[in-house]
């Protein structure tokens, strides 16, 4: 194939602008055989850009952003053109081809695998110059891309790292509360039982003054090991050894079970206690037990977080394949900047009264976790000064 450019006449079109967005100046590689056509050329790009002439064709395995050709080059180095396409990919780098040979039958399929654009000789420089520039901006777009593309890999895998992280960092949290929890139910229960062995006289007779304070040293026991086995309750939900034994529990019994739990503190506090519009059919899908700390938990707070004279009210309803309890209290609420927080393990939104009454901050973590657990999930409604409502949802049990 011969190959030869003749200057063309001035263009009578103004040239496009050079190209812009790349960081550094664009290199063009030109693998043109007859001298007069390299130096032509090279006069007419070198003022945009920084132009290869004198290359060998060596200088495709090196840096370039398009590479302009002659049919006679070309001929010659297919191959190597096309490998380094293939090397480049998914980066695009474009080749020109500068030819004589007129007409759309040369541009065979076998010709667009290493070329992407072709210019025909006479040369007119508006011509040349636009498709340079167009091939150019297409070569800094792919750039862009495999810059942005790079970019996104590497935060999706610093978001990967940090998120291994952080669970890393809880399992081991989960771990030492696990351990931690058990490390401590030990001696608490042997002051337990040393306590118990000197109330049954079993070491010689006791005042009336030394049973009492044994008495206070029991109660403060039994209210730590409560504590610490909330923990290690808490601990094994976030390990996920916490097994649910589901089966389809009716709700009527279960909630009635739940309120005569409270019924006691609920009395001496001077609460209206009741249960309405559970029909004894209904039933969820539920591990009985859970279930039942749940509703413990979720009452004692509304008996707890409630004025004297106040209610709670524990009610039913359906709603599509679910069953909804809800505890409703008319107590002193929870301000709607902390409702989201409660569920937080350790949280405690009453400090002031949870000090004197009795808490860890976990039994809504934990109860939501074992909502989740069974397939249901725990929410809360609150108005301060108003009241709460907690609302259970579980799936309901199959008819
Ligand atoms: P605890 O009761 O042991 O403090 P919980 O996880 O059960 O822990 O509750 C977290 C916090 O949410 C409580 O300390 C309290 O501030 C708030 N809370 C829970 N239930 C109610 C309620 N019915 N009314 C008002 N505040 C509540």
């Amino acid at each position: 194939m011969s190959t030869e450019i003749q200057a063309a006449p001035e263009p009578q079109v103004a040239a496009p602008a050079p190209s812009t967005g790349s960081r550094r100046p664009s290199r063009i590689l030109l693998l043109l055989e007859q001298r007069q056509n390299r130096s032509l050329l090279e006069a007419e790009l070198a003022g945009r850009h920084q132009v290869i002439a004198e290359a060998d064709e060596r200088a495709l395995d090196g840096e370039f952003d398009l590479c302009i050709i002659d049919g006679t080059s070309l001929d010659r180095l297919r191959e190597r053109v096309q490998g380094r396409k293939e090397q480049e990919k998914p980066t695009f780098l474009p080749v020109l081809l500068v030819t004589t040979r007129p007409g759309a039958r040369m541009i065979t399929r076998h010709l667009w695998r290493s070329v992407d654009e072709l210019i025909i000789a006479p040369i007119e420089r508006a011509e040349l110059v636009a498709r340079v520039e167009v091939l150019l901006r297409a070569r800094a777009l792919s750039l862009e891309l495999r810059d942005k593309a790079a970019e996104l890999e590497a935060t999706a895998l610093l978001l990967v790292e940090r998120t291994a992280a952080a669970e890393e960092a809880n399992r081991a949290k989960t771990q030492f509360l696990a351990t931690m929890s058990h490390e401590l139910r030990t001696p608490l229960n042997a002051i337990g039982g040393y306590v118990e062995l000197l109330e049954m006289e079993v070491r010689g007779s006791i005042t009336d003054l030394q049973r009492s304070d044994l008495a206070r040293i029991r109660a403060n026991q039994r209210h730590l090991l409560g504590l610490i086995n909330e923990v290690l309750n808490y601990a094994k939900l976030g390990t996920g050894t916490v097994e649910f034994d589901v089966s389809d529990v009716p709700l009527g019994e279960a909630l009635t079970a739940a309120e005569a739990l409270v019924a006691p503190q609920a009395a001496s506090k001077g609460l209206t206690l009741r249960v309405a519009g559970c029909p004894p059919e209904i039933a969820a899908r539920a591990d009985a037990d859970k279930l039942r700390q749940i509703l413990a938990n979720l009452l004692s707070n509304a008996v707890k977080f409630t004025e004297a004279g106040g209610q709670v009210e524990i009610t039913c309803a359906l709603e599509k394949e679910r069953v909804l309890v809800r505890v409703r209290d008319t107590g002193m609420g929870i301000p709607a900047d902390k409702l989201d927080m409660i569920f937080d393990p350790f949280v405690q939104v009453h400090s002031d009264l949870t000090r004197t009454a009795e808490g860890t901050g976990l039994g809504l973590a934990i109860s939501r976790d074992l909502a989740l657990g069974m397939g249901g999930d725990l929410t809360a409604a609150s108005m301060p000064g108003v009241g709460s409502v907690f609302t259970l949802a579980l799936p309901l049990a199959s008819a």
